[in-house]
Parts: structure tokens; C-alpha cells; sequence
């Protein structure tokens, strides 16, 4: 009743994060659907030249810089050209954004920790979230969610699994597990000593999808699936024994839910990110928008599913093990696999250590059980910096 009317004029959202991939897909789908959607803010990183292109298309009441050299560039340009926007900039730029409750829905789409104190603020506003930041939930999932339960307000995942899993679900108490796919990424067809001497060049060119830079290692190693059973144990209140995860290389099944009963409802589609970001922002109406080309069962012709190697994908029972030690555990998987993947990334270490650097630091870590939002910053940082050091000793 409430969307029905709340239809019956344009959707008011904010993108944060919106020079991304998942920001500028949004912006694609957006731009097909102008008669439903009004943009309020524009909340970029560090491609100014993208986020002023945006802006000139969007026409946001606000739009967010990153830091303070480039608001002055923005101001600059607004000068110039006499342009009517608000510039913001920083983290206190983002909460602005997310405090005012003229927005319907706000995608945070950024990547990073940058995520979770703007998506608190909006909750806090009782503003609606459609969600692709990974952090908000692997770092804060049980903070996050009790927040949006006692404000009442929806968070819809965008990530194309838990969409998925959105979209079967009627009832959660029916539910008797979840089974999230994974593409299997590069290296799946690969040996343990193949993916040993990968290069950057092979662990980013990723069969399925086309994403930054981060996830598309987290996708190789499968460390992406390990963040994303996290993510759904929050989302969905989900007990980790009940959620399988299974090899899925065509990317067509995007996961599936068993019932009790033994029915499986799975969602398919094909592998674009434009569908579940229009689903999110969207939802719960479907609307046509970028849809290319029909869905057709013979032209697929097969799917194939396989169980996870885990001796060649270890990261994802280190997730496990993470997720259900809970507190403060996922944090700091989270903190020292990123830095991990940044050293990868620049050259420092080989893929596989990733893994074994990321393990090192979690076991070490002293969980805290019932973390304040302060705490996991403070875990984020301190494992940071001893990822950071054990990197530089090796
Ligand atoms: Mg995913």
C-alpha cells in the first residue's frame, strides 16, 4: 500500500559510489527508467571528470566528493558553468546525504568501510537501503540489522546471489537452506600449482562477470563467496550450517533456497548486474527497463553444478569459521584479506598467499563478542596495520 502510493510519483534515491561499476550500471538503468526514478544525490570517489559528467545528465540536488581538492575543482566548475547543485565532500558529505529524509532509497554501491557510517545514518532516518557494499555487513551485519528491524527499514541486497535469494524467499521460517552459487572464477579448471604462479593478469580476466578490481580477485580465490555467506547469514537470519555453497561456472543460476519440504526455488537470469541492481532500487515493483534480450532455456542448453574444491578454495571455510565465531572475526577476515589482495595487486605477494597471510592475522586476532561500531574500526585498523607489517617481513 505504501509503494502504491509512493509510485504514484518518482522514486526519490541517492547513489553513493556512483562513478563505480555497480554506480554507473545503476545510472544505466536509471537512465531507462527517468519517468520513475529522481536522483537527489551524486556521491563519487576519485574519477571528478565521471561524477561531473553525471551530474550534467542527472541533474542531483547534491553531489559528494571524495575530498576537499576536488570540491574545489567541483566548485570551480559550478562557477563556470552555473550550475545549481550543493557540493559536498568526505564522509560528512555521505552522511548528509544519508540524513535527509527526502530520499525513498539510497544504493550504497561505494566499496570499502566508507559504507558503513552512511548506511547506518540513512537507517537511522528510517531510509530504505539498496545494498552493494559487502563491508556494511561482513564488518557490522548483527549492528546493521538490529538498527534496520527496530527503524523498519528494508535493506535489498543488490549483490546477484543474495537478489536472488530475495527474490525466492516467501516465508524464512519455510526456508531449510540457502545454496549460493559461485562462478568459480578463473581458476577453477586450473591445478593448485597453475593458481600458485597466476599473474594479476590471469586472476583478473574473470569468465562471468566484469567487476572492480577487489571482488574479481575475492572471485578467484572464492573469498568473495566466503564475504557473501556472511553477508546472507545477516540479511536473511540464516544459520550458517544451513547455507551450501555450490560451483556453478554458466552463471545462470544466481542461488536458490530449499524449503522445507524439499521444493528448490531458484532464480535465473543472465549474468548482468543490471538486473539485480534494477530489482534493488526497484522492489518491489519489476519494470522493463534495460531487459535486452528474452531468457531462453535452449540457448543455454546446459548448467553445470560441482562441489567446491576447498583445498584449492580454502577461504571459504575460513569464512565459515569466521561467521560463526562471530563478534569482531569477520572484520577482521575482511580487514586482512583486502590488504592482502592490495599486495597481490601491486606485486608484492603471489595469490595464494593471500590466504595464508589473511589466516595468519585471523588466527591471531582476539575476538571481541559484542563489538561496538567503534570496536570493528578499531579491529579494522589494527588488522590493517599488522597485515600490513607481516607483508613487509616476508
Ligand atoms: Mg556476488
Amino acid at each position: 500500500m505504501y509503494y502504491n502510493k509512493l509510485m504514484e510519483r518518482k522514486k526519490k534515491i541517492s547513489i553513493i559510489g556512483s562513478t563505480g561499476s555497480i554506480g554507473t550500471q545503476a545510472l544505466e538503468v536509471i537512465s531507462k527508467l527517468q519517468d520513475k526514478f529522481e536522483i537527489i544525490a551524486l556521491a563519487g570517489g576519485n574519477n571528478i571528470d565521471l561524477l561531473l559528467e553525471q551530474a550534467e545528465k542527472f541533474k542531483p540536488k547534491y553531489i559528494c566528493c571524495n575530498k576537499i581538492e576536488n570540491h574545489k575543482i567541483l566548485k570551480q566548475v559550478q562557477n563556470d558553468k552555473n550550475f545549481q547543485w550543493k557540493i559536498l565532500h568526505g564522509t560528512e558529505g555521505l552522511e548528509e546525504i544519508c540524513s535527509n529524509r527526502e530520499n525513498d532509497i539510497i544504493l550504497v554501491a561505494c566499496s570499502g568501510k566508507i559504507g558503513l557510517k552512511p548506511t547506518l545514518k540513512a537507517i537511522e532516518n528510517g531510509i530504505d537501503i539498496a545494498l552493494a557494499n559487502k563491508e556494511t555487513l561482513v564488518m557490522a551485519g548483527d549492528i546493521v540489522m538490529e538498527k534496520a528491524r527496530k527503524n523498519n527499514v528494508k535493506i535489498i541486497p543488490v549483490d546477484s546471489e543474495h537478489s536472488a535469494i530475495h527474490q525466492c524467499i516467501k516465508d524464512i521460517a519455510q526456508v531449510e537452506k540457502l545454496i549460493i552459487t559461485a562462478s568459480g572464477g578463473p581458476f577453477l579448471k586450473k591445478t593448485i600449482e597453475e593458481m600458485k604462479s597466476a599473474t594479476v593478469e590471469q586472476t583478473l580476466a574473470h569468465p562471468r562477470w566484469n567487476m572492480g578490481k577487489k571482488i574479481t580477485v575475492d572471485s578467484a580465490t572464492l573469498m568473495n563467496k566466503g564475504l557473501e555467506i556472511i553477508e546472507a547469514h545477516h540479511l536473511f537470519g540464516i544459520d550458517y550450517d544451513d547455507i551450501e555453497v555450490v560451483i556453478h561456472p554458466q552463471s545462470i543460476v544466481h542461488s536458490a533456497i530449499e524449503y522445507k519440504d524439499g521444493s528448490v526455488i531458484a532464480q535465473l537470469g543472465l549474468p548482468s548486474m543490471h538486473i539485480p541492481i534494477q530489482y534493488a532500487i526497484s522492489y518491489p515493483e519489476r519494470f522493463e527497463g534495460i531487459k535486452s534480450k528474452s531468457f531462453s532455456f535452449s540457448e543455454i542448453a546446459r548448467l553445470d553444478f560441482e562441489k567446491p574444491d576447498y583445498e584449492k578454495f580454502p577461504t571459504v571455510q575460513l569464512a565459515f569459521k569466521a561467521g560463526r565465531l562471530g563478534g569482531t572475526a569477520t572484520a577482521c577476515l575482511n580487514a586482512a584479506n583486502e590488504e592482502a589482495v592490495f599486495a597481490f595487486l601491486d606485486g608484492k605477494i603471489k595469490l595464494y598467499q593471500i590466504y595464508e597471510i589473511t589466516k595468519k592475522i585471523f588466527d591471531e586476532h582476539n575476538i571481541i563478542k559484542n563489538p561496538t561500531i567503534d570496536d570493528i574500526f578499531e579491529i579494522d585498523i589494527t588488522t590493517r596495520e599488522k597485515t600490513k607489517q607481516l607483508i613487509a617481513s616476508l
